[in-house]
């Protein structure tokens, strides 16, 4: 029989006990092993069983053996440590705390986190990330307010059939039995978000608050009394269910999201966010609803929007197109329609900030990007193939001039680096991961110390990867009888290769089978074998995706090879860090440039593991030649099983004559000198770079404080620069079709112009109805190609000369000369203010009518 409803009874604590419930409500413990330590010391074997997870713990535990601990003098004095510690680090200023006039609040938005094992609301990096995020965050002081959606039944665990295809299993989630606490006004009563849906319905929301570290991340959960059936079901599942089911998920989070906060500010008296951050596109429609509030304020939808933006951050996520979050436009015309629309937002204004170039869809990365000032990809190379992917949005600018930057991801070490190092870095280097410095101090650290612990992590991986491989036979129909064998899977001393990630078709799982001969040949190798545990999920509608699994696990079963390939089921972050400790080498081949950064091969690097990839993402960024090795990409070769011939061939060479080779050469003591050069090289090059605190440092510096500065100055008084700024950008863009390039001369260069010479320009521009301070003239100069293209062009400002009656004005300046070659220029008019955080952000420009205005010539 099955219970219709579940709910947790909570264990009442002793009282000497209660700075235990404060200790298990927040999620620090999650990056804090001597609070693990605590946990597991209430009841080691309850401990395990529970699967590390402190509510459950907290559950379990006999009342007995409360008592007993309620009387132990020396647990006692433990857990006042380790409260007083946990109230020190909440409180206590930190880096964030030295900066001056910062953002007060900050808000985050993202549809996963991925913080904890115990709490399934992720699938895979972006959710991860998001996790990295706030706990980077909650380190560094910086006050983060985080908005998700609590999934009753999370994202799924997965298990095999005895076919070795993916079963999925969705856990059902008592908020009850999670650290979670249920918002509520000061009189009692649970605080509950609306929104209106068409047809007179309405979707309620209560809302859940996990405190991580510093960070409180605010959960809505529409499972509440007040909804039908199908309402309550919203956030049942994260990414389950059509695209209906999707948009109201993202309505809650959006609109809901920013009500959420609101009433956490109110109740509270935490600070209202001045910068919005929206971790992809599917948080976007918060945007929406901080017009709707500024235009119910009186402010005009434009001024609003200006307002809006200024304090907005989008971070795009994705190189894949069909990756992107889209609706039909219909949908969302009837979600802001008719008798549900908002009466001050008017509907074809919302469905122009998400139109794209395929009319009736509804595109949220576009939305995000006109509803942000600033935007970033999460890698350089991202950055790149960005501002390709979304150069329509600025026409007639070049793509290297498109306002999408980059801040590339990091990891936080505390999550995924194992203890052993941790502990290591702590006593000789304790600036490493606080302030990202010292790294070269590394370089101190004996070659035994490193290796005696990277082998006790492989020893762990491999131990632990015995029981869960045993599991999943049993799960698939074997008796115990038959799986002796697994005693002897993997070997504690055999170079081991992980590969875990999502099961996207352009991760490419499977390029490791591409020649099944010769990857049997290097795990059999009889001097130098390989071994090889793979783990990754597929998108449950993924009938591709569930295909490379099965392939994998046959390829796995076979008795010749079973005892050095593994695939192990259900990647999480348990699973997660078990394998980027243990391994000592990571491999990842996607199909570049489609991989956006990628965080595993960080997580390795961290903890001394070397990387072997393709160069995609942030692999394309730091590797140096040294620190890893680069599988050759074949991306220009258009027929794809080609290009896995050529990139798997590639892999195969790789480990057989460099990776292996290395490992396997071993001085008289047994230890691989040139392998831990690579070791200590890797981490002295990548462990400053990769970790979360210096992204969150560049998130703040480069994105927060300059948009709290925006957003406050349109904000000040009563919107006064949001409205100036607003009707500016209207009468500019009205008369910018009366802006003309007219005519360019040059003088200075005589016959032969040679470097060192100054090239004097003079234009003149008709303005039409604009004033030449609402336009800036520029010259873009540089080398050429042969189509007279400018190849990466500098850009210089012309200054105003004089301006004339007729409505034209000269703009003159120079330029030097300074290298030689193949020399050319050009001018443009683009719009000026103050406001402005890039030429491009109106997508206005005026160029010269015909080439004639370029002048090419030769420098000697
Ligand atoms: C780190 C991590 C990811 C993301 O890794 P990628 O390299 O971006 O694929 C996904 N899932 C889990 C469980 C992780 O720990």
């Amino acid at each position: 029989m099955r219970a219709i409803r579940r709910f947790t009874v909570r264990t009442v604590l002793p009282s000497e006990l209660a700075s235990l419930s404060e200790l298990v409500h927040n999620l620090r413990w999650s990056w804090h092993p001597e609070t693990l330590d605590l946990f597991s010391e209430v009841d080691p074997e309850t401990w395990e069983r529970v699967g590390h997870d402190p509510v459950a713990l907290l559950g379990a535990v006999e009342p007995e053996r409360l008592r007993e601990l309620a009387a132990d003098r020396r647990f006692l004095r433990r857990l006042a440590d380790a409260a007083d510690d946990l109230r020190e680090y909440m409180t206590a200023p930190r880096w964030y705390q030295s900066l001056p006039d910062a953002a007060r609040a900050i808000a985050y938005f993202s549809p996963e986190y991925g913080i904890a094992a115990a709490l399934p609301q992720y699938s895979g990096g972006l959710g991860i990330l998001a996790g990295d995020h706030l706990k980077a965050a909650s380190d560094l002081g910086v006050p983060v307010l985080a908005v998700g959606l609590l999934y009753r039944h999370g994202y799924f665990t997965q298990s095999l059939s005895p076919e070795g295809w993916q079963l999925e299993h969705y856990p059902s989630l008592d908020p009850g039995g999670l650290p979670l606490t249920l918002l509520k006004e000061e009189d009692g009563t649970p605080v509950k978000i609306a929104i209106g849906l068409p047809e007179h319905r309405t979707l309620h929301a209560q809302v859940w608050v996990l405190q991580v570290g510093r960070v409180p991340l605010l959960l809505l959960d529409s499972d509440v009394a007040e909804n039908d059936p199908a309402a309550r079901d919203v956030t049942d599942r994260l990414y389950g269910g059509g695209t209906d089911h999707r948009l109201k998920q993202e309505l809650l989070l959006g609109i809901g999201g920013v009500r959420a906060i609101r009433a956490y500010c109110r109740i509270t008296g935490h600070a209202e966010p001045e910068v919005f951050h929206t971790n992809e596109g599917h948080a976007g429609f918060l945007g929406l609803e901080r017009i709707r509030e500024l235009t119910e304020a009186r402010l005009s939808f434009d001024e609003a929007l200006e307002a809006v933006r200024a304090g907005t951050v989008f971070t795009t996520h994705t190189p894949v197109p069909a990756g992107i979050d889209r609706f039909p436009s219909e949908m969302i015309a009837r979600q802001f329609g008719g008798e549900n629309a908002w009466p001050t937002v008017p509907v074809d204004r919302i469905l122009a900030l998400g139109a794209e170039e395929e009319p009736g869809k509804f595109n949220m990365a576009a939305m995000g990007m006109r509803l942000a000032q600033r935007v970033n990809g999460v890698s350089e190379l991202h950055g790149e193939v960005s501002r390709e992917m979304f150069q329509r949005l600025w026409p007639g600018f070049d793509v290297d001039e498109v306002p999408i930057g980059s801040i590339t991801n990091g990891v936080h070490a505390p999550t995924w680096v194992g203890r052993e190092i941790m502990e290591l870095a702590g006593r000789e280097l304790p600036s490493l991961v606080e302030k990202a410095q010292g790294w070269e101090g590394v370089s101190k650290i004996s070659d035994e110390e490193i290796w005696s612990i990277r082998g006790k992590l492989r020893a762990r991986l491999v131990t632990a990867a015995r029981e869960r491989l045993r599991r999943s036979w049993l799960d698939r129909g074997a008796s115990r009888a038959e799986l002796g064998w697994i005693d002897d899977a993997l070997d504690p001393e055999v170079l081991t290769i992980g590969f875990a990630r999502r099961v996207p078709s352009y991760k490419r799982l499977t390029l490791m089978l591409n020649d099944p001969v010769r990857l049997r040949g290097l795990l059999l190798d009889p001097d130098k074998p390989v071994q090889i545990v793979i783990a990754g999920k597929a998108h449950p509608a993924d009938e591709g995706g569930k295909k490379l699994i099965q392939q994998i696990v046959k390829f796995a079963d076979q008795e010749s090879v079973r005892h050095r390939i593994v695939f192990l089921p259900d990647y999480d972050m348990a699973l997660g860090q078990l394998m980027v400790q243990g391994c000592d080498v990571w491999m990842n081949n996607p199909l570049r440039p489609l991989e956006a950064c990628g965080t595993s091969g960080m997580k390795a690097a961290l903890n001394g593991g070397l990387n072997l990839s393709i160069r995609d993402g942030w692999w394309d960024e730091w590797y140096d030649g040294t620190n890893g090795w680069a599988i050759p990409t074949a991306d220009g070769v258009a027929d794809p099983d080609r290009r896995d011939e050529l990139e798997s061939a590639a892999l195969y060479d790789l480990v057989d004559h460099e990776v292996a080779d290395r490992f396997y050469d071993r001085q008289g003591d047994g230890l691989p000198r040139r392998w831990l050069e690579m070791v200590r090289h890797t981490l002295t090059s990548l462990g400053p770079k990769v970790l979360a605190g210096r992204m969150l440092r560049d998130y703040v510096v480069n994105l927060y404080v300059p948009a709290a500065e925006s957003a406050r100055t349109l904000q000040s008084g009563t919107y006064e620069q949001a409205k100036t700024f607003a009707s500016w950008k209207l009468r500019v863009t009205r008369a910018w079709p009366g802006v003309r390039v007219e005519h360019v001369e040059a003088s200075g260069l005589g016959d032969t112009p040679e470097v060192g010479a100054r090239l004097e320009l003079r234009t003149t521009i008709a303005l039409g109805e604009l004033e030449s301070g609402d336009v800036q003239v520029q010259v873009a100069y540089g080398r050429v190609g042969a189509h007279d293209e400018l190849l990466s062009p500098a850009y210089a400002t012309l200054s105003l000369e004089n301006r004339g009656d007729d409505g034209r004005a000269v703009f003159g300046g120079t330029l030097p000369l300074e290298s030689t070659g193949a020399f050319g220029y050009t001018v443009r008019v683009v719009p000026r203010h103050s406001l402005m955080a890039s030429s491009a952000e109106l997508g206005l420009v005026a160029v010269p009518e015909e080439p004639a205005g370029m002048t090419n010539g030769t420098l000697r």
